[in-house]
């Protein structure tokens, strides 16, 4: 399916929407400030437009997010009390909004529900490749964030009067995140004329990236100095920064939903390095995150050998057969393949 086919059916959507309807919200598992955002930005929208609306995520909103307006009101699928209220509520939803992913798989164990439940399925997304499982698409792999697209629709929509302040918190969070504080080469002059906008509706930018970004707890902070000191490792033919983190490390450092977030990142921060890679060792595998310097794009190395996929230069993957050690087994036996590649990113 074309980009251009989705674009057009989503037009239709809005004389559809009516006050009264029932409407679920939901998005990728180990949601992040895009995931969150957008979710509770359009949460607030269909709100006002007089739905009746439940936003349910996959597994838990980290602490730094929780205090989004209407992050109280989120049911965590993982949370025994909240699952038992998503099943009637997906049965009875005329909408359900998928946001900021576009792969079923990536609502983990919330996926059969979403997938077979009646209602007409609404992907708003930015991620490269979507799959065909929606009825309506508002996907564009230009925009930087998930947000940016809830934005651009309202407006599209005509309905930008309904941004206030508390749906622009929402959105700047998101915003902010995907685009790295505003240095990823995602980073367009659209994403800034939305941002423009958002400060001109009274957000507190500076209040909002304190919230996310310096909120860490005692134990993060120890946490991100032990796998700094002790995990990370640079091959330099390779230009390849490697992080990994095993169960105990996760224990010992008493680690809480989005305690790993942007911790791939810092393999970037050394000089020279053109990718990082980050292995964790959870529970039901081990979990690959993959960051890249342009031109060099990781999607596809998640893709072929990492289960994953994702963004050029941001994606995630995992490694189901086995180990830390036969993960990195894994990845020491194909990078050879990428030699050439590599070597190709110029300016290091
Ligand atoms: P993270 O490293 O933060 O988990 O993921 C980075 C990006 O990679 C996410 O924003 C998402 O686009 C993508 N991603 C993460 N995990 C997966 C996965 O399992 N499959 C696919 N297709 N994309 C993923
Ligand atoms: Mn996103």
């Amino acid at each position: 399916m074309a980009i251009s086919e989705f674009m057009s059916s989503i037009s239709t959507l809005k004389s559809l929407l009516a006050p009264g309807q029932k409407a679920i919200i939901t998005t990728h598992f180990n949601p992040d400030s895009d995931a969150i955002g957008s979710s509770l930005a359009w949460f607030h929208y269909l709100v006002k437009k007089g739905l009746e609306v439940t936003v349910v995520v996959p597994s838990a909103v980290s602490q730094n997010l929780s205090w989004m307006p209407g992050a109280e009101d989120i049911l965590n699928f993982e949370n025994p009390m909240h699952k038992l209220q998503v099943e009637p509520l997906v049965h009875a939803a005329d909408w359900i909004f998928c946001l900021d992913f576009s792969g079923i798989q990536r609502l983990h164990s919330l996926s059969p529900v979403i997938k077979h439940a009646r209602a007409p399925k609404i992907v708003i997304d930015h991620h490269l490749d979507p799959e065909d499982f929606g009825t309506y698409y508002y996907h564009r792999t230009i925009a930087a964030s998930t947000c940016e697209l809830i934005f651009d629709l309202i407006q599209e929509w005509g309905d930008e009067d309904l941004i206030d302040v508390a749906m622009g918190q929402c959105l700047y969070s998101g915003i902010m995140t995907d685009t790295g504080s505003f240095r990823h080469p995602n980073t367009t002059a659209h994403v800034h004329e939305v941002v423009a906008q958002l400060i001109r509706l009274g957000v507190n930018t500076n209040q909002v990236h304190r919230r996310i970004f310096d909120s860490a707890t005692i134990d993060r902070l120890k946490f991100l100095g032990h796998v700094l000191a002790n995990r990370l490792e640079y091959l330099p033919d390779y230009h390849l920064a490697l992080m990994w983190i095993s169960q105990e490390d996760l224990v010992q450092f008493n680690s809480q939903a989005g305690d790993t977030e942007g911790v791939v990142n810092y393999g970037l921060q050394l000089e020279g390095a053109v990718w990082s890679i980050l292995m964790i060792e959870r529970p039901d595998g081990i979990k690959l995150s993959f960051r890249s310097i342009e031109p060099f794009a990781v999607n596809g190395f998640a893709a072929r050998y990492f289960e994953g996929g994702g963004h050029k230069n941001a994606s995630g993957g995992r490694f189901s057969g086995g180990t830390l050690k036969q993960a990195r087994e894994k990845l020491q036996e194909v990078l050879p393949l990428y030699l050439s590649e590599i070597k190709q990113v110029k300016n290091l």
